[in-house]
């Protein structure tokens, strides 16, 4: 079960970041505590149920959601977030959303 998880993807709506085609990207998990994921789902916009799940090791947010000073890299080269960071930078916080075309 230990598999490199190559089939990184964001999970956010409109966003099809991938690690395949955005490996300089990084893509974080959702934190383990139950109130700040709360935040990440609300922030996404997105609604836990039979559409959206959050699976550990698979539902990924990209750092492209995250401030940069959210964001900070290890000595060893690793991506972390901050403690109690929240993604909030999103294409549809810049425009209405409610046409699904543009
Ligand atoms: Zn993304």
């Amino acid at each position: 079960m230990a598999q490199v998880s190559s089939k990184c993807f964001c999970s956010v709506p409109l966003c099809s970041n991938s690690k395949q085609k955005q490996p300089y990207l990084s893509f974080h998990s959702f934190p383990a505590e139950e109130e700040l994921r709360k935040k990440w789902v609300i922030a996404i916009r997105r609604v836990r149920g039979r559409i959206f799940k959050i699976l550990r090791n698979s539902t990924h947010v990209c750092s492209a959601h995250f401030e940069p000073q959210d964001i900070y890299v290890t000595p060893k080269g690793k991506t972390w977030l901050k403690k109690g960071a929240i993604p909030r930078r999103f294409s549809f916080s810049r425009c209405c959303l409610r046409q699904g075309d543009h």
